[in-house]
């Protein structure tokens, strides 16, 4: 199963987006200030309601540009290739993903694949909101699924002993396969990634995904992440005008 962890970030990452967007309006600049002058016209009697009251009011506007000054990055365990690929479709992210060239998954085990719902419940969530029966019995799907995958790094495993090269040797291996990445992206990207990666049709596992990287942005930056959340996750994707 999918785990995210949370690497490095930028820290303060909610005062960095006020000095930014602050300075849009001041005459001097910003980084010349104390955040107490920076945010003197801000509705709230403590520099942490300006702060929240002024937050809310860009993420609401859609005033989105601020949120591109702070980063994180992401340790992404247990992917599929399959979430990968999807994941990677994100062009305003950076990444580093595991190489099938040099790392060996001669030990990989039937149980290490990632194993899609669908192959041990009886019924599932459609992609509409319905429920999809399955009725081919749950202990024939796992025989046949973990005898292939067994077969599959049997014989991935018989061509790496034989001298084939292990970035061929891959091209037998499932989209199952576990993958291991490194993802860091802004404050703004991410809430785009997680508003059109966590609805239904958005597939299990990414939906998995983005749920742990929401997690982690609320502890990062809470009253960000916090009204994205409540206020405009129902959004599909925010950074298209
Ligand atoms: C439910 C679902 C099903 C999907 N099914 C398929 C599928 O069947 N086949 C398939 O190929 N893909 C599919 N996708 C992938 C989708 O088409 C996008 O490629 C992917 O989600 C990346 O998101 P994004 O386009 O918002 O780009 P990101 O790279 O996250 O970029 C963020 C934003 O920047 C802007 N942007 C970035 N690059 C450009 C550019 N070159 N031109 C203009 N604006 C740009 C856009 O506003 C974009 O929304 C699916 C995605 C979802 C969520």
């Amino acid at each position: 199963m999918v785990l995210v962890r949370k690497g490095v970030a930028t820290p303060n990452p909610e005062r960095l987006v006020c000095i930014a967007a602050r300075g849009d309006y001041m005459k001097d600049s910003p980084w010349t200030k104390s955040l107490e002058e920076i945010l003197k016209p801000i509705k709230g009697d403590t520099i942490e309601e300006k702060m929240e009251n002024f937050i809310v009011q860009l993420v609401l506007a859609g005033h989105w540009g601020p949120f591109e000054h702070p980063t994180i990055t992401l340790g992404i365990e247990g992917m599929s290739r399959v979430t990968l690929a999807q994941l990677t479709r994100h062009r305003l992210a950076t990444f580093d993903i595991q190489s099938g060239r040099f790392v060996s998954l001669k030990r990989l085990t039937p149980h290490d694949f990632i194993w899609p719902p669908s192959f041990s419940q009886d019924s599932v969530k459609t992609r509409d909101g319905g429920i999809r029966e399955i009725t081919i019995p749950k202990e024939k799907r796992e025989e046949l699924v973990t005898g292939l995958w067994q077969k599959v790094v049997d014989v991935y495993s018989s061509l790496v002993e034989g001298g084939v090269p292990k970035e061929d040797a891959r091209y037998v291996m499932p989209t199952a396969t576990p993958v291991n990445g490194t993802m860091t992206v802004n404050a703004r990207s991410l809430m785009h990634i997680i508003a059109i990666r966590s609805f239904g049709d958005a597939q299990w596992e990414i939906r998995d995904l983005v749920s742990q990287m929401l997690n982690i942005a609320k502890e990062w930056m809470p009253i960000t992440f916090g009204t994205f959340e409540k206020r405009l996750m129902s959004k599909r994707g925010i950074l298209a005008p």
